[in-house]
Formats: C-alpha cells, sequence, structure tokens
C-alpha cells in the first residue's frame, strides 16, 4: 500500500458518520421459550437525511423487528444503532421516551392504533404538541399547517369514526409530524387500504418529505411501492439483500424518464448474494470463478473436477492461497 493510499483510509469517515441512520451488523434474537428467533442477522443499511426510503420484503423477513428498533420500542440483541445522532444501544429509559417523543414519528398499520377514537381530528394532532409543552396559540396555527398539508383542512372537526381509512391514516401522519421529528417511521402504513387509497397516503407521505424535509421510512410487504419511492431496500432473513434506486434523466430534448437501477448489497464482510434468476440462468451453484477485471468483477460457473489426478496442484486446495 503507498503512502497516499494509507493517508486516505486514515482519513475515511467512520461507516455511517454522515448518515442520519446507521444499521451496523445489528442483530435481533427473540428468546420463545427454549427457541432462539433470529429476526434481525446482521443488518447493514445507511438512510440520509431526507431521504424517502421503502424497505420490502416478505413476511416474517424482519421488517418490524428493524422498524420497532429504530422507532426506540425495542433494543437490538447486538450491532450498533443510531438515529440522528442518538445511539439507540446506549439510552437510558429517559433518554429513550424523549426519543421516541421528539426524534421520531410513527404510523402504524391499523389506523385504530394511530388515533384516539373519541378526540377530534385537530385534537389528535394537537395532542403531543401539549405533551411537549407548545403553547395555544403555536398549537392552534400548526394543527392548522398540518392539516393542510394532508389535504384535510376540512375534516379538521371530525373524529375518526367519522373519516375514511385513507383520511384517518393522513392524520395519523400529522399527527406523526407535530413534534417536527426528524424521521417518520410507517409499518405497512397502506396495509388496510385499497391501492387508490393507498396511493393518497402515499402522497401525503411524500409531502411530509418534500414540505418539511422529514426523512420517510415505510416498510411494506408490497414490491410495487417501488414505484412511490427513490430508493427502496429488499430484506431477506434479516439481512439487506438488494436495491431499486430510481433516477429522473432529463434527455436533450427536455423529455423526463425514471430509470430504476437494481443493485446487489455487499455487506460489509464482502458477502453478496446473488439473485435466484441469475443463479438458475447459468447453472451457478457451489463453487464459482471469480475474476478481478480493471473495473468489475466476473463470475462464472465453476468447472468439475477433472477425473484424473492434477497435473498441477489446484490452488484453490491450497489453504491459505489468497490468489
Ligand atoms: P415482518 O414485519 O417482516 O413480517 P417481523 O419483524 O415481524 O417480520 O418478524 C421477524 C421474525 O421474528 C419472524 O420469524 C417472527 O415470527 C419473529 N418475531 C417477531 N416478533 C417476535 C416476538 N415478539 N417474539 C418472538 N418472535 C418474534
Ligand atoms: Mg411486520
Amino acid at each position: 500500500m503507498t503512502m497516499s493510499l494509507q493517508g486516505k483510509a486514515a482519513a475515511a469517515p467512520a461507516y455511517g458518520s454522515e448518515s442520519l441512520i446507521v444499521c451496523d451488523n445489528l442483530v435481533r434474537i427473540y428468546q420463545v421459550g427454549r427457541i432462539e428467533v433470529q429476526a434481525l442477522q446482521g443488518l447493514d443499511l445507511l438512510i440520509d437525511d431526507g431521504e424517502m426510503l421503502a424497505i420490502v420484503g416478505a413476511s416474517g423477513s424482519g421488517k418490524s423487528t428493524l422498524l420497532n428498533i429504530l422507532s426506540g420500542l425495542d433494543v437490538p440483541t447486538a450491532g450498533r444503532a443510531v438515529v440522528a445522532g442518538r445511539d439507540l444501544l446506549a439510552m437510558t429509559s429517559a433518554q429513550r421516551l424523549a426519543f421516541r417523543r421528539e426524534a421520531v414519528g410513527f404510523v402504524w398499520q391499523q389506523t385504530a392504533r394511530n388515533l384516539l377514537p373519541y378526540l377530534t381530528a385537530a385534537e389528535n394532532v394537537a395532542l403531543p404538541m401539549s405533551f411537549a409543552g407548545l403553547r395555544g396559540r403555536e398549537r392552534r396555527r400548526r394543527t392548522g399547517e398540518l392539516l393542510g398539508a394532508m389535504g384535510l383542512r376540512e375534516l379538521a372537526d371530525r373524529r375518526p369514526g367519522g373519516l375514511s381509512g385513507g383520511q384517518q391514516q393522513r392524520v395519523a401522519i400529522a399527527v406523526a409530524l407535530a413534534n417536527r421529528p426528524r424521521v417518520l417511521f410507517a409499518d405497512e402504513p397502506t396495509g388496510e387500504l385499497d391501492s387508490a387509497t393507498g396511493d393518497e397516503v402515499f402522497a401525503a407521505l411524500r409531502a411530509a418529505n418534500t414540505r418539511f424535509g422529514t426523512t420517510i421510512v415505510i416498510v411494506t410487504h408490497d414490491a410495487a411501492v417501488s414505484a412511490q419511492v427513490q430508493r427502496t431496500v429488499a430484506i431477506r432473513d434479516g439481512r439487506t439483500s438488494s436495491e431499486v434506486v430510481r433516477e429522473t434523466t432529463i434527455d436533450s430534448a427536455g423529455a423526463s424518464s425514471v430509470i430504476a437501477r437494481e443493485f446487489a448489497v455487499l455487506d460489509r464482510a464482502g458477502r453478496l448474494q446473488l439473485p435466484g434468476e441469475y443463479r438458475s440462468a447459468l447453472g451457478l451453484k457451489g463453487r464459482v470463478r471469480l475474476e478481478l477485471e480493471r473495473d468489475h468483477v466476473g463470475i462464472w460457473p465453476g468447472v468439475d473436477r477433472p477425473a484424473s489426478a492434477p497435473t498441477e496442484p489446484d490452488a484453490s486446495e491450497q489453504a491459505g492461497d489468497a490468489r
């Protein structure tokens, strides 16, 4: 290694030091009787300030576990989790409560869990601000602003029972934003809604993202939400497995088009999961041949071992030979 490379390595920022949310080798093991369930198995994820991101994955892949940890409701078994500069493994219970009231907001799938049924939409939105000690006048101004941003100004005096499912979720977003959190977490926020109503809720989440700059993290088992956000992270078996990034490009004629690119995620130990369709298309299994090229790495199906004794020693059998 040359001196200049060494200098660079020393100056390189720590993993996630510029991110709003850092998950570094996050592990969560549930103990159920004598059985251990590994809900998160070394998950790495970085989220930038101001992003709107979806986390998708099959049922049981660990999405809710991750969100519960990031919103301070649950504590990981091992690893590092940092949200808005706060280390979630090193908080007192008082700090945890303050974190949940001030730094983050959440919206749950069950519309009924988000709102108090005997309060109006406006009263629901104002409640977290009263807890935070905001004065009456400022509280009313901000309640109006939030309901307006969610397109609900006319419905301010209705109770949840008099609102549709989509309207209730939009009120829930306004409640979650009341104390100006840095991040809003939403666990399957459209799970109980039809797709047209779900789109309305996504539009409201986007409004929160663009108008207030709130970072939005949405968890869902519906892979179709990729179309609604810039970046989608897929998790499988408690680890991040791939990402889709959507970019809007504008051609020379001024027409814009959206390109979605899929990326695999390389973990910090260098492990990579190849998509199943790639593996089956080329019959990749067991050992594969890897070759480092100038700007990419090639992967070929491994050739079978020759039946007779090889004339040269097989390099892969020489333990400790890294080449
Ligand atoms: P998802 O939200 O992606 O459906 P979860 O995070 O809810 O997944 O669950 C991940 C895994 O952890 C599943 O195998 C689930 O059964 C298990 N699990 C979740 N919560 C608990 C719990 N409180 N006790 C025991 N096991 C749990
Ligand atoms: Mg879940």
